[in-house]
């Protein structure tokens, strides 16, 4: 077969060697990994494994025909979702896992009107500190699945008075527009055995059940509450059906 790539046989060995395909309703997700990535980790190196996943509306059998389409498919303007794996996570007895929904203004910029860059890093030292487990960092739940461009808008409006519901409401989204299937089916081909979740969101646990996979256990994850994103908390419990066993509940769940 012709193909346009420039890829030798050994550059195709390396790469097959790290490529799954999961075969989904839709077509297909194509993981990519494990990578070793070291990552600092408030001031200490720590060693994870990380996996990328692209969602093909294809099921392709061939790599070398995915490899082909790559530099055609504009993916910079899409967003990929990835995962970081750390300790033996396909084995290990007990592993917690984190499903985190990006967020470019917290997670990047260190915003505090949500608390989003804290519980990343937070989650990522518990994982660590853990011994096993997994991030999964879902970058298609911008903004609970608006996009940025929205989520600049809703925050126009909850300067103005509104809630982060009603504002979503306002822009002709529904409260929670995020799915998480894809991350739990590259979460089914990383791990069968049960895991423990961290998340305040009773939403996330039953998708979770939903998609037949066995939770343990939950545990809460505590936010960082600051005058700036006091109001945004309580309209999570209040209003989005967040859990409020603990005296402070955690956000951008
Ligand atoms: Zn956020």
């Amino acid at each position: 077969m012709m193909t346009k790539t420039k890829l030798d046989r050994n550059s195709l060995a390396v790469l097959e060697d790290k490529i799954q395909r999961i075969t989904t309703d839709e077509g297909a997700i194509y993981l990519v990994g494990p990578i070793r990535l070291p990552v600092n980790l408030y001031g200490e190196t720590v060693v994870f494994q990380w996996y990328c996943w692209l969602n093909g509306k294809e099921v392709i059998d061939d790599y070398v025909q995915i490899i082909d389409k790559l530099s055609s498919a504009n993916l910079a303007e899409m967003q990929q979702s990835s995962v970081l794996v750390y300790g033996d996570f396909a084995h290990g007895d007990d592993a917690i896992i984190r499903l985190h929904s990006i967020c470019h203004t917290g997670d990047i910029f260190g915003s505090k009107r949500c608390d989003c860059g804290y519980q990343l890093k937070q989650s990522m030292k518990i994982i660590a500190d853990h011994g096993t487990g997994a991030l999964f960092y879902l970058a298609n739940h911008e903004g609970r699945g608006i996009g940025l461009f929205s989520k600049a808008m809703a925050y126009i409006l909850q300067e103005n008075g509104y809630d982060t519901v009603d504002a979503n409401k306002q822009l002709g989204f529904v409260d929670d527009a995020r799915d998480y299937s894809d991350a739990l089916l590259v979460l089914k081909a990383l791990r069968t055995k049960p895991v423990t979740v961290m998340t305040n969101n009773p939403k996330k646990l039953a998708a979770l059940k939903e998609a037949g996979l066995k939770v343990s256990e939950r545990k809460p994850l505590w936010g960082d509450v600051s005058e700036y994103n006091k109001k945004y908390l309580e309209t999570k419990v209040n209003r989005s059906g967040h859990l409020k066993e603990e005296e402070r509940v955690c956000p951008n769940d």
